[in-house]
């Protein structure tokens, strides 16, 4: 049976993202097929468009997503007709060196693909789907270990968000710096999962998260997710940061934005001994220098946090628990509830610095 769903689809470099009539392949053994409810609009969507990133078009945007599995395919164990599921953008092989060393956010097979084409066509040719789901769209198809299952009482467009902002965000304070009660933890780049890093700072048992962006306009998101500190940033936020930190500088600095800039505002802001840790994805050719003397005298560490250092299948169904037993609120980080065809308007915001996550819902 052919069926065709709408689905936002850009189909150059820099183009236009406009809603299109996407043809569903027929799915196959080991996948299944998603309604997708809720996706959130990620500053990675953005990357996807804006020469960040160079995937190959025509692309199919969308990985930060939840739904509910409406067909599945041979073979199929992990999931059944009816499940409420959040899609994961970077599934782990579960055969790679780095899945079988226990690393499966690095896993060799899924990691770096940042389009690929799954059967998919618009008018007649393959379409490639973004970090192979391609979520802004009705529905998708995809291989089952792309999926988690989450508690039906979990509210989908919560849901989406544990899939890409919330695993990030939560996954680098807890698994890649480890912060601990007592600590100070700065947060550069107040997105999504820079809100997310605050509020996993502040459930960790920080004493100070001093939270920073471009604009006033992130303070009260900011405050609402935990920050105890708000910091404009500007060429003064090494100094800016100390002043709040018996002139020390942060135990903690968490860089949310990826770019050269603000990992070398991070280290500078970091005490002696304290830990930098990027979860920003930024551009292959925007190099961060550091001093080798600098690097050995001040003896930080510099680490690097992927999709939360985590393994998906565990944290994600964790996260849902932490929801609906009250212990993490997400509902602050939903600043604007959008169609498909609001998506270009979210990404003007979140380029010019406006509210937390636009959710699309379907
Ligand atoms: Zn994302
Ligand atoms: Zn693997």
């Amino acid at each position: 049976m052919t069926r065709y769903v709408s689905g936002l689809v850009v189909r150059e470099t820099g183009g236009p993202a406009a809603v299109e009539e996407l043809r569903l392949p027929e799915i196959g053994p080991g996948q299944v097929r998603v309604r997708v409810r809720a996706a959130g609009v990620c500053h990675s969507d953005l990357s996807m468009i804006n020469g960040t990133l160079r995937p190959p078009h025509p692309l199919v945007l969308g990985h930060e997503a939840a739904g509910e599995v409406v067909e599945v395919g041979e073979h199929v164990t992990r999931a059944a007709v009816g499940d409420h599921v959040v899609l994961n953008w970077q599934p782990p092989c579960r055969g790679c060196w780095f899945c079988e060393h226990g690393q499966p956010w690095l896993c060799s097979t899924s990691s770096g693909v940042a389009a690929l084409e799954n059967g998919m066509t618009l008018d007649g040719a393959p379409v490639h789907v973004c970090l192979g789901l391609g979520a802004f769209a009705e529905q998708v198809v995809a291989p089952e270990n792309a999926v988690i299952a989450v508690p039906r009482e979990l509210d989908f467009e919560v849901a989406a968000l544990l899939g890409c902002a919330v695993l990030t965000g939560s996954g680098a304070v807890r698994n890649t710096a480890s912060v601990r009660a007592g600590e100070s933890v700065l947060v550069i780049g107040l997105g999504g999962v820079g809100l997310s890093v605050v509020a996993a700072a502040r459930a960790a048992g920080a004493a100070q998260v001093i939270a920073v962006d471009v604009t006033e306009a992130k303070k009260g998101l900011a405050e609402a997710a935990g920050a105890t500190d708000f910091v404009v940033s500007s060429d003064t936020l090494s100094k800016d940061v100390r002043a709040r930190t018996e002139g020390r500088g942060a135990d903690h600095a968490i860089e949310c934005v990826g770019r050269a800039s603000t990992i070398r505002a991070a280290w500078r802001a970091t005490r002696r001994g304290g830990q930098v840790t990027v979860v920003g994805m930024g551009a292959a050719d925007d190099l961060v220098q550091l001093a080798a003397l600098d690097i050995f005298s001040s003896a930080r560490t510099l680490r690097a946090s992927v999709y939360g250092q985590a393994d998906p299948d565990v944290a994600v169904p964790a996260l849902a628990r932490d929801v609906l037993d009250g212990k993490l609120s997400l509902d602050h980080l939903i600043t604007d509830r959008i169609g498909l065809a609001g998506v270009p308007a979210a990404f003007e915001r979140m380029a010019r610095g406006e509210g937390a996550r636009s959710v699309v819902r379907l």
